[in-house]
């Protein structure tokens, strides 16, 4: 059985870059569609699974010619997707991004399936088999909690990435062994403006009250910081030529999973999440930009 169960979403993400943005009501020509296989959960089981980690995806595509691409890709990732459902009544997930000459984004997120996603997805999921479950944002909260209550009960490690950023129940702020926000998720989560280590400190200080257990914060170009009641202990960046920095938050995670489960120390664990990141910012897009093992190894010695 796989390590790592992630229970998250799948999306295609339709890119187009264009010289400028449209007005309403205009149309203008843009370059050719790209589609690239996205979603938080299917990102972050890639990540993971480029990471050498075994690992098995739990979500919903739509009943669409998306739907089958999806599952191939994850397959073509080492990811197993047998427990993938296809929804018969809706469409895959999409994210419809335009870029503008300057690199600016536009974008319209349609669930579909991923918005189906339901606790009774779980009830054949053989929990006690695996070791860690990664969660993020982009499923229905209660398919979240739900999740995160059933690994607790079979003793498996839970990593909830509260993105995108939203209100949660305290429950999902003390159940999961890693919470892992960035900046701007962690000043939603707790109401305080966070812009740089300190105030990353204070906030993630004040989630540690509300019953959390680690708090991984990730800086961007400043690396991350853990912050649990033994330490407080920040883990600087590695110095890249950045390109494109979408999806370094996913690749961190992969990173950071795969290296949790080699039994590595937690400093360790995150400084291998921030070699992952910096990789990731070094190229353009999401999975395409998600790092191998070897090529990290290289990267760190
Ligand atoms: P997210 O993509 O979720 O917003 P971050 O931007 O914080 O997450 O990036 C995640 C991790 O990737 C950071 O902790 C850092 O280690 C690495 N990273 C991101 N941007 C850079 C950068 N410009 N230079 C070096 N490392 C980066």
């Amino acid at each position: 059985m796989p390590d790592i169960i992630v229970i998250g979403s799948m999306n295609a993400d339709l890119a187009v870059r264009v010289s400028r943005f449209p007005q309403p009501g205009e149309t203008i020509s843009g370059e050719d569609l790209q589609i690239i296989p996205g979603g938080k959960g299917a990102n972050q089981a890639v990540a993971a699974a480029r990471q050498g980690a075994s690992v098995a995806m739990i979500g919903r595509v739509g009943n669409d010619s998306f739907g089958p691409a999806l599952l191939r890709n994850l397959e073509q990732n080492n990811v197993d997707a047998s427990h993938v459902q296809t929804d018969a009544h809706s469409a895959t997930g999409t994210a419809i991004i335009v870029v503008d000459a300057n690199g600016q984004n536009s974008i319209v997120l349609s669930p579909g399936g991923n918005g189906n996603v339901s606790p009774a997805d779980l009830d054949d999921v053989a929990f006690p088999a695996y070791k860690l479950l990664l969660l993020q944002l982009e499923i229905p909260i209660e398919a979240v909690l739900s999740a995160a209550r059933r690994a607790k009960e079979s003793g498996l490690r839970v990593l909830l990435n509260p993105a995108p950023a939203r209100p949660l129940p305290e429950e999902l702020i003390s159940l999961p062994d890693f919470l892992l926000p960035n900046e701007s998720e962690l000043s939603l989560l707790t109401g305080q403006p966070v812009h740089d280590r300190t105030s990353a400190e204070r906030a993630a200080t004040t989630l540690l009250e509300r019953g959390a257990q680690n708090l991984i914060v990730t800086l961007g170009a400043n690396g991350a910081l853990i912050v649990n009641r033994g330490m407080t202990k920040h883990v600087p960046a590695f110095k890249v030529d950045v390109i494109d920095t979408t999806a370094a938050g996913d690749a961190f995670i992969g990173g950071f999973s795969s290296a949790l489960l080699q039994n590595k120390p937690l400093e360790e664990a995150v400084r291998y999440g921030c070699a992952c990141g910096a990789l990731a910012a070094t190229k353009f897009g999401a999975q395409p930009s998600l790092p191998t093992r070897e090529e990290v190894e290289r990267f760190i010695t």
